[in-house]
């Protein structure tokens, strides 16, 4: 356990609004509750509520959005949810998040973003390199870097972000984030995901937005069979994403494909276990690619909602498949392969997991 915590780790997947600490989450009620904006009762037991099912775990969402709708609350979780990858020694951090509209707060897609980045700007405990200048990263420390020692002490995290479509929007909706994205490269966003409930909107609506990210030159990844829905998985795969999320509904000829086109796979275990996707962890699909060479990444999905960590997803990988303390570094230091940073990045991560190598020597 102590190892997969120390070790460095990459996170590609993760739900901004999934992963609000529920210390956060019960003030954050506590405060509507007294407002009378809700009944704080009644939300408290769904909060500590563990073991969810995938529908509660959907509805839990819209209760998210109502508890978190304002700016300064989006920053505020922006700026924990960093920390607390970084206290897990998470080096590089993609994380992901639905830019949103809402007219009572004045909220816009774009607004949201403003309040994410300002979360970023925000944190004050550790060095966070989120900023994409033309190749070059910046640090938001790095100017002062050579001379303070504050700065030199403190851990660092790369953080990249990814712009969520919800499979509820319309296409309108999803070019819009598509084009606030590419707005924002500069600002660290490198990517867009397909995301929200499965059982809902048509693959057709989004296929629009998901196009033209690809024409821009925008990296895409999508939540792929998280349920059985064979002409969609297909067609997911047939538009060659960069990367899909869980996979836990792919046939054999779906994974052929696959296969050939090496599509790396976000593999959430705990997601997959408490959703029900999976009757055992035992049959979880992670072991046939792990086996198979196939590009994956240990990934947590959401911390808060599903109550985990990438140091915990790791020891469960180790634990349930047998991997040893060299195949944990390993598996780690394969993801700086998949992700949607550029090789300056990549480069730096390289380090990093060369670093901590050496001391280990
Ligand atoms: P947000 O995008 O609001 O920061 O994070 C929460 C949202 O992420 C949810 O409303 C949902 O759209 C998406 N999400 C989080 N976890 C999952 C998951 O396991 N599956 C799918 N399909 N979407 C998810």
């Amino acid at each position: 356990k102590e190892w997969c915590r120390a070790i460095p780790k990459i996170e590609l997947h993760a739900h901004l609004n999934g992963c609000i600490r529920d210390s956060t989450l019960l003030e954050l009620a506590k405060l509507l509750g007294e407002k009378g904006v809700i009944i704080f009762a009644d939300v408290e037991h769904v909060i500590r509520k563990c073991g969810r099912s995938l529908t509660e775990c959907f509805q839990l969402f819209d209760l998210f959005h109502i508890l978190a709708t304002d700016h300064e609350t989006i920053s505020r979780i922006t700026k924990e949810v960093v920390e607390d990858f970084a206290a897990e020694e998470v080096v590089y951090l993609e994380l992901r998040t639905t830019p949103k509209n809402n007219e009572a707060k004045g909220m816009t897609k774009r607004s949201y973003m403003k309040a994410v980045i300002n979360g970023l700007r925000s944190v004050d405990t550790v060095d966070v390199s989120f900023i994409n200048l033309n190749g070059k990263t910046e640090s938001f420390c790095e100017p002062v870097q050579k001379s303070c020692t504050t700065c030199m002490e403190k851990k660092k995290i790369y953080v990249r972000l990814l712009l969520s479509i919800d499979r509820r929007e319309t296409t309108a909706a999803a070019m819009e984030t598509v084009c606030l994205a590419l707005e924002m490269r500069e600002f660290g966003v490198v990517g867009i995901d397909l995301s929200g409930n499965p059982v809902v909107g048509e693959w057709d609506t989004f296929l629009p937005a998901l196009k033209y990210a690809k024409e821009q030159g925008l990296p895409v990844t999508l939540h792929c069979g998280e349920v059985s829905n064979k002409m969609e998985i297909q067609a997911m795969l047939n538009f060659s994403p960069d990367r899909i999320g869980h996979a836990c509904f792919l046939d054999e000829d779906d994974w052929e494909k696959a296969r050939l086109s090496q599509i790396p796979v976000e593999i959430c275990l705990t997601s997959n276990l408490r959703t029900e996707r999976l009757s055992s962890i035992h049959v979880h699909h992670f072991a046939n690619l792990y086996n198979a060479n196939h590009p994956l990444v240990l990934c947590t999905d959401d911390t808060g909602l599903f109550s985990t960590s990438l140091s915990n997803e790791y020891y469960l990988a180790a634990e349930t498949f047998g991997l040893d303390k060299k195949d944990m570094l390993q598996l780690g230091a394969n993801a700086i392969e998949f992700v949607f940073a550029d090789s300056e990045v990549k480069k730096a991560i390289r380090e990093i997991f060369r670093a901590f190598e050496r001391r280990l020597a």
